[in-house]
């Protein structure tokens, strides 16, 4: 229970006018900051030199910037890190991402810890020495300096603060589960006991057929005014406020899916998840509308929000392909292509849900076995919203009465007494 973690806490900022010039110069500072490392990397290019690291931006920046010097250090390193994704992306293959060539006008504002300090209920960030701090009310949650960042939500400003919150320690169980992510359902879970389950994705897929239809609608009214007119920037305004409301649902959506998905692997004595990572699926054209739903299929956050929540919660994680694993028989390997939600095979008479044989095949490519397909009383339905907790919660409270009962045997007593002590061990946070 000792272990730690790191996760990021978003504060929306609300702040007077006269802050909010602040922050917005202190952004096109940090841009400036930006496009210093930019130039110079490409002063190195051409000039066949050694590419700038650490030491040499930081000479280089040094004092030339209206910022906090750790602020400025912390832009240089977020430079180098996206130089480094660029190389890393381009040593695998992929030719056409560019080194960081764009000019920025705004860039965030970061702070390290030891930069930030707290008083009597403010958050004090420096600018740097002579210049005024950028002030904010103390959120509760928030006890002692933390790094952070300021950016700019298209309709107000947002601190994300990394905060500390405790991790649980990793149960050796020999439960694992593996996990299918899909657009129709957001995943299929099955393990290798014959639990499974499946959250819907139907809630993300119509916020975001919304989202199209709204920018859609915005994009023909502003057709019919001069762009940057007093209309145009009015409907503009409105399209972010839509926009934004509609990605927190998704992504309020999209944490709650996956959160359901760890209490049920939880709940399941799982100790290892392997996530099937749909690259490749998605570059295949398939038509306009489903050319449209593929780009904007984010699995990438599923995988993050699936690691980071399993780490949490004490369960081992790794992600790698899902090749084939959707057009296989699981019983008898005969290979088709299913076209509705069920999987039937023609050979041996095998019929299941389309998604569960997904993950139920992923199991051998990540862990050598064939697990058994779980027969129907075993399979969860979920929508993102419904509480696992609850419906696990309910499921004990039913076996808890089931066995209280006398004609009961001694064995399910100890079986509940297992699942019992899994779930109430330690909070899920
Ligand atoms: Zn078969």
């Amino acid at each position: 229970m000792s272990q730690r973690m790191q996760t990021v806490r978003i504060l929306a900022l609300t702040i007077s006018n006269g802050m909010m010039q602040r922050i917005r110069h202190g952004q096109m500072e940090s841009a400036k900051v930006w496009v210093a490392c930019r130039d110079e990397l490409h002063r190195c290019m051409t000039e066949r030199m050694k590419w700038p690291n650490r030491d040499s931006l930081q000479k280089l920046t040094k004092g030339r910037f209206a910022m906090h010097s750790q602020s400025v250090q912390m832009v240089c390193h977020a430079f180098l890190a996206n130089v480094d994704t660029a190389t890393q992306l381009r040593k695998a293959g992929r030719s056409e991402i560019r080194y960081p060539y764009r000019d920025k006008t705004f860039y965030p504002l970061y702070w390290p810890a030891q930069a930030m300090s707290i008083q009597d209920n403010k958050v004090i960030l420096p600018m740097g020495r002579g210049r005024a701090s950028i002030v904010f009310d103390r959120p509760e949650w928030l006890d002692k300096p933390a790094a952070c960042k300021l950016i700019w939500n298209r309709t107000h400003y947002e601190a994300h603060i990394n905060v500390d919150i405790p991790a649980k320690e990793m149960q050796e169980t020999g439960i694992k589960a593996t996990i299918d992510l899909g657009q129709i359902h957001q995943c299929a879970v099955t393990t290798n006991t014959g639990q499974a389950l499946i959250v819907s994705g139907r809630g993300i897929r119509s916020a975001k057929r919304r989202m199209n239809k709204m920018h859609g609608e915005v994009t023909k009214l502003q057709s019919r005014c001069n762009k940057g007119s007093r209309r145009w920037k009015r409907l503009q305004l409105a399209r972010n406020r839509n926009a934004l409301r509609l990605e927190r649902t998704i992504r309020d959506l999209r944490h709650k899916g996956t959160r359901q998905v760890i209490d049920f692997c939880h709940f399941n004595r799982v100790n290892t998840i392997y996530v099937g990572n749909p690259d490749g699926v998605r570059k295949i054209r398939t038509g306009r509308k489903h050319n449209q739903r593929m780009s904007q299929w984010e699995y990438g956050k599923d995988i993050d929000y699936l690691k980071h929540k399993s780490k949490q919660s004490g369960i081992s994680s790794f992600d790698g392909t899902e090749r084939g694993t959707s057009s296989h028989c699981p019983i008898c390997g005969h290979r088709h292509k299913p076209s509705g939600r069920n999987w039937s095979c023609p050979v041996c008479g095998f019929k299941g849900h389309r998604d569960l044989v997904g993950s139920i095949n992923m199991h051998d490519l990540a862990f050598g076995e064939k697990p058994t397909f779980p027969v129907s009383k075993d399979v969860t339905y979920l929508r993102p919203g419904t509480s696992a907790r609850s419906v696990f919660a309910g499921r004990l409270q039913r076996l808890a009465s089931r066995s209280s009962r006398p004609d009961q045997g001694q064995a399910t007593g100890l079986l509940l007494h297992e699942t019992m002590s899994s779930t109430t061990s330690g909070v899920i946070p």
